[in-house]
C-alpha cells in the first residue's frame, strides 16, 4: 500500500546522491519531494509541514560519518522521523491487574469492526493462549449480532448476547459477570456501529465503558479513508477516551495517510492492523517495520546505524551528552571498554583515572579478564536491555536468562550491574567536572 509513497521518496534521495554532504541548499529539492510524496499519500498539510520541518532540522544537524553518503544519511533521518511520527515503539494491549482483560471495540459502520472483534478473539486465543468471550451489544442491528455469533462459531469462541431488547451497558455488565464466574481470561465487547459520529453513540459508548471498566478501548478505523481515519480517532478519543486504534483494510490500495497520521493527530497509537478479510489477517502495528517498509531500504539503515555507532565510539562529545542526560547504557559501557582496549592495555588508561592510579599489573590483568566476561554477558542481552540497564535492576528472570545464555551465574550478572553502575557514576562525575570548568578538580 505504500508503493507510491516509496517511489516519491526515492526521488528525494536521488537528488543528493552525488553531493558531499547535506546542506541547507541541497536539501531544498529533497524536502519538496518528501512534502509532495506525503501529501499524495493523504497526510494533512499541517502534519506534512511539521514533518518536513523536523526532517530538515535533523538532516542539517547530522554529522558527516565516514562511509555514509548524504542520500543514505537522509534515508536514515526520514526513517527515524517516520518511526517517531507513528508513535515509536509497538504498543501492546493492556493487561489487567485483576480479573479478565476487557477490550471494548468501537467503530463506524462498515469499517471492519465486527471482523476485527473476531480477529482479536482469535489472536488472544491462539497467540496469547487465552480463554476468550465475545459480547454482542449492537442492539440496533440483529444482523450485527448474528454476524458476531457466526464469527464466534468459526473460531470456537462463545458469544454472549441478550437479543435486541436489552440495554447495551446492561448486556456488557452481564457478559463480564459471566466471564468472571466462568474464568474467562479475556472479554471482547463489540459495541454498536453507526454511519456517522453522533452524540447518542458516544453516550452509549461511555455507558458501556463505565459498566465494564475496560483494559483497552480500541477504535476500528478504515485505512482506505486516509487522514479522515485519524480525525475519527481524535473525535472518539475526545469524548470517550481510547487506548488505541485498529487500522483495518491495510491490504487495500489506500495510500498510507491513515497509518502515518493516526498517532500524530489523535495522540493514540495504532495497536493492530487488519490485512485481509480472513480472521487470521491481524498483525500488531510496528512503527519501525512500517517505516522501513515505506522506505524499502533496510540495508541502508543498517549501514548508517553501524557507521554512526562506530563514529560514536570515538566521540567524547557524544559521550558527555549521554552522561549528562543520564543515558549511559550497556552499549556505552562496552564502547568505553573497547575504546580503552584500542588505546592500549586497560591498565595504562586506568592509571590515568584518579583513584585508579595505585592499580597493580595483577589487578589490571584481572580487570581485563572480567571485562571479557562482561562482554559475553552483554551480548546475551536483548537490544532493549542493552539500551536500558534499569530493566535488569528490576527483573530477576531477565538476569537469570542472561546468566544462562552466557554460561554465567546470576551473581556474575549482578556483579556486572555493580561494575556498570560504578563506571556510570565515575564517568558522570568526570563529565560534571569537565563541564564546570576543566579538569582541575580531578585530583581532589
Ligand atoms: P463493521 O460494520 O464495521 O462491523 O464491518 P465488518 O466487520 O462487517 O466488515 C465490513 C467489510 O470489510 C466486510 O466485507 C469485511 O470482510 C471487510 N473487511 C474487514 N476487515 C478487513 C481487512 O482488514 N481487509 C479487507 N480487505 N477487508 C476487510
Amino acid at each position: 500500500m505504500f508503493d507510491n509513497l516509496s517511489r516519491g521518496l526515492d526521488k528525494a534521495w536521488d537528488m543528493v546522491r552525488k553531493d558531499g554532504k547535506l546542506t541547507a541548499d541541497n536539501i531544498k529539492g529533497p524536502m519538496r519531494e518528501i512534502r509532495r510524496a506525503l501529501l499524495e499519500a493523504d497526510v494533512s498539510l499541517p502534519l506534512v509541514r511539521q514533518f518536513v520541518k523536523k526532517v530538515e532540522e535533523s538532516a542539517l544537524g547530522v554529522k558527516v560519518v565516514k562511509g555514509v553518503r548524504p542520500d543514505q544519511q537522509l534515508v536514515k533521518v526520514v526513517n527515524d522521523e517516520l518511526v517517531s511520527l507513528m508513535g515509536g515503539e509497538k504498543q501492546d494491549l493492556n493487561e489487567p491487574r485483576l480479573g479478565p482483560q476487557v477490550i471494548l471495540l468501537a467503530g463506524l459502520q462498515g469499517v471492519g469492526k465486527t471482523t476485527a472483534a473476531g480477529k482479536l478473539a482469535l489472536h488472544l486465543q491462539k497467540k496469547m493462549k487465552k480463554k476468550v468471550l465475545m459480547v454482542a451489544t449492537d442492539v440496533y442491528r440483529p444482523a450485527a449480532i448474528d454476524q458476531l455469533v457466526k464469527l464466534g462459531s468459526m473460531i470456537k469462541v462463545p458469544v454472549f448476547e441478550m437479543g435486541t431488547d436489552a440495554d447495551p451497558a446492561d448486556i456488557a455488565a452481564k457478559g463480564l459477570e459471566k466471564a468472571k464466574k466462568e474464568k474467562f481470561d479475556a472479554v471482547i465487547v463489540d459495541t454498536s456501529g453507526r454511519l456517522q459520529i453522533d452524540s447518542d453513540m458516544m453516550t452509549e459508548l461511555q455507558q458501556v465503558k463505565e459498566a465494564v471498566s475496560p483494559t483497552d478501548v480500541l477504535l476500528a478505523v478504515d485505512a482506505m479513508t486516509g487522514q479522515e481515519a485519524a480525525g475519527v480517532v481524535k473525535a472518539f478519543n475526545d469524548s470517550a477516551e481510547l487506548t488505541g486504534a485498529i487500522l483495518t483494510k491495510m491490504d487495500g490500495d489506500s495510500r498510507g495517510g491513515a497509518a502515518l497520521s493516526v498517532k500524530a493527530i489523535s495522540g493514540k497509537p495504532i495497536k493492530f492492523v487488519g490485512t485481509g478479510e480472513k480472521l487470521e489477517a491481524l498483525e500488531p502495528f510496528y512503527p519501525d517495520r512500517t517505516a522501513s517498509r515505506i522506505l524499502g531500504m533496510g540495508d541502508v539503515l543498517t549501514l548508517v546505524e553501524k557507521a554512526e555507532e562506530a563514529a560514536k565510539q570515538n566521540d567524547t562529545e557524544y559521550m558527555m551528552k549521554r552522561l549528562m542526560q543520564n543515558k549511559f547504557d550497556f552499549n556505552d559501557f562496552l564502547n568505553q571498554y573497547k575504546m580503552m582496549n584500542s588505546m592500549g592495555t586497560m591498565g595504562q588508561v586506568m592509571k590515568m583515572i584518579p583513584g585508579f592510579n595505585q592499580i597493580t599489573d595483577k589487578q589490571t590483568a584481572a580487570a581485563e579478564k572480567s571485562m571479557a566476561r562482561y562482554e559475553v554477558m552483554i551480548s546475551s542481552m536483548t537490544k532493549q536491555e542493552r539500551a536500558d540497564p534499569e530493566l535488569l535492576a528490576l527483573n530477576i528472570s531477565r538476569r537469570r536468562r542472561i546468566a544462562r545464555g552466557s554460561g554465567n551465574k546470576e551473581k556474575d550478572v549482578s556483579e556486572l550491574m555493580g561494575v556498570y553502575t560504578g563506571m556510570r557514576g565515575q564517568f558522570k562525575r568526570l563529565a560534571k567536572m569537565m563541564q564546570s570548568g576543566g579538569m582541575g578538580g580531578m585530583q581532589g
